[in-house]
């Protein structure tokens, strides 16, 4: 990793001005990102020389800082197959049964970005009603007919709306209405190998095929090409030693959690979270036990934590990295319900000042909500950053758009709120066997917010653009700047608050790229 760290030698020679993060973060204050800012420093590369390379654990690396909530409204497989492909990471939540939540991972693991492994199949036989159905449930683009109706046999056609609008008879099979000709593209060509067809050909819709036997293994659609057009280039892929992309899983601390953590490990998981709100918990430490004893490769990142106590207690435990966080999350109510928690830039300095003693990278849990809380967040110590509602609303992120006083939305909840625990989620909010749920967490909406494929690199352009005014080229220096005082902040009023954001206009339009 390239650095341009200062020494506190150095840092002597400076005019005296702000405060280092020692001083500001010992007055007595819980402080968020939005309450402190940085002062900006010498510059003296281009933001193009900027390197997020980090670690997520002890043992894996990552190109790109940024990772994927474990949240039934954020990660599932695209979202983090997408997250792997831009060098991150995206953790599968646990809000499922064991074998769909390892199903999950199999399918992140095995997708490549743009394609779908798993199109919408009928049998020849089936009828136009099924289709029917399925709009009315969420939507439909086409519908892939083969022999025996699932992906993996052979492709005998293709239904699209165009096909359906007037046959009165809705019981016609699809056999009948179908289009039989397709142009395909041979199974396991690449991007920009199918999307050359797919342009060639005018084709909306474009089947991969095998060469063999003609089964159909997974389907392009051209708005997917337009959109990853769009995108600036994808970089590197997060890989793991098998060569496929790195994904992540979330699991609790209870006894079941077992033998769901031995489905994941089978399913190929890279790394796991012990999911817990608290997580200095005797639950958490024996799980981490467990999954240390059972699965020594596997890295095993504990939380949440936001003090010094809690994080020493973890990694005396074996823990392989920290998530940090308690009640800063965008969705979540535990601060107002049970009076813990703390601010998250405080959090954040304090835990990742222990844990940098034992080599932990820590990993900054909720709270970001724009490209500068990301920059504070590593600069103050973090190794990654994990985010929900930023990521929410996304293309890949579960769940479909709906339209509301014209706006395009999707759901948001939060893991601990009643909606969420009514489907199981209820073990990271009631760590003992509490038969009482008692919400932590709200259930909302959130806007379309495009593609990760473009949300992430652009976002990660502005963080690079953060590090080159803090006068740091990577990480490691960020931290050693940090530790050794060059890295200068102040708390911000509530007028220097709003002096720092957009003020004095009548109305605005805030396009972030
Ligand atoms: P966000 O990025 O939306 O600000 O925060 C996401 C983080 O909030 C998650 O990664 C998780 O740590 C936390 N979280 C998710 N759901 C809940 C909830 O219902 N209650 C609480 N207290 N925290 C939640």
């Amino acid at each position: 990793m390239a650095s341009n760290s200062h020494g506190a030698e150095d840092c002597k020679s400076y005019l005296e001005d702000g405060f280092s993060a020692h001083e500001l973060f010992n007055k007595g204050y819980s402080y968020t990102y939005d309450d402190v800012i940085f002062h900006p420093n010498h510059i003296d590369f281009a933001t193009e020389a900027v390197d997020l390379t980090t670690y997520l654990t002890r043992n894996i690396v990552l190109r790109t800082p940024c990772l994927s909530s474990p949240m039934d409204t954020v990660t599932e497989s695209s979202m983090a197959a997408a997250m792997a492909a831009l060098g991150g990471i995206g953790f599968i939540h646990y809000n499922n049964l064991p074998h769909e939540q390892a199903d999950l991972v199999k399918k992140a693991k095995s997708q490549r970005v743009g394609f779908v492994r798993d199109p919408f199949c009928l049998l020849p036989t089936d009828s136009i009603h099924k289709i029917d159905d399925l709009k009315e449930r969420q939507g439909f683009l086409c519908a892939l007919v083969t022999e025996s109706g699932t992906v993996g046999s052979k492709l005998l056609g293709i239904v699209t709306n165009r096909d359906l609008d007037f046959v009165a008879d809705r019981y016609t099979q699809v056999s009948e209405v179908m289009t039989p000709d397709i142009v395909t593209a041979p199974a396991g060509c690449s991007l920009e190998e199918a999307t050359q067809i797919l342009i060639d050909n005018k084709v909306k819709y474009l089947p991969l095929v095998s060469e063999n036997d003609g089964s159909v293994m997974e389907l392009l659609f051209r708005d997917d090409v337009k959109r990853i057009k769009q995108s600036p280039p994808l970089g590197s892929p997060s890989l793991g030693p098998d060569g496929k992309i790195l994904v992540g899983a979330a699991i609790g601390t209870r006894e079941s959690d077992k033998e769901r953590l031995r489905l994941l490990v089978d399913a190929g998981v890279n790394a796991v979270i012990l999911d817990s709100s608290q997580g200095d918990s005797i639950y958490q430490r024996d799980m981490l036990g467990y999954a240390k004893r059972a699965f020594p490769q596997l890295d095993v990142i504990a939380g949440n934590v936001v003090t010094a106590n809690q994080a020493r207690n973890l990694i005396s435990a074996g823990a392989d990295a920290l998530r940090v966080g308690m009640g800063s999350g965008s969705i979540c109510t535990t601060q107002e319900v049970c009076a813990v928690g703390r601010g998250q830039a405080t959090a954040v300095y304090k835990v990742a000042s222990v844990a940098k003693e034992s080599g932990v990278p820590i990993i900054a849990d909720g709270g970001i909500s724009n490209s500068g809380h990301i920059v504070k967040a590593l600069a103050l110590g973090a190794s990654t950053v994990m985010m929900g509602s930023f990521l929410a609303g996304t293309e890949e992120s579960p769940g479909d758009y709906f339209i509301q006083d014209g706006k395009r939305l999707k759901k948001y909840r939060g893991m601990g709120s009643l909606e969420a625990m009514a489907k199981g989620s209820d073990t990271r909010y009631l760590g003992d066997k509490s038969k009482l749920k008692i919400a932590q967490g709200v259930s909302g909406v959130v806007a379309d917010k495009g593609s990760v494929l473009r949300l992430i690199p652009y976002t990660m352009h502005a963080v690079k653009q953060g590090f080159q005014d803090l006068g740091v080229s990577s990480l490691q220096a960020a931290h050693n700047n940090c530790k050794s005082g060059v890295l200068r902040l102040e708390a911000r009023t509530g007028a220097a608050q709003v002096e720092g954001g957009v003020h004095g206009l009548v109305s605005y339009e805030k396009k972030r790229f």
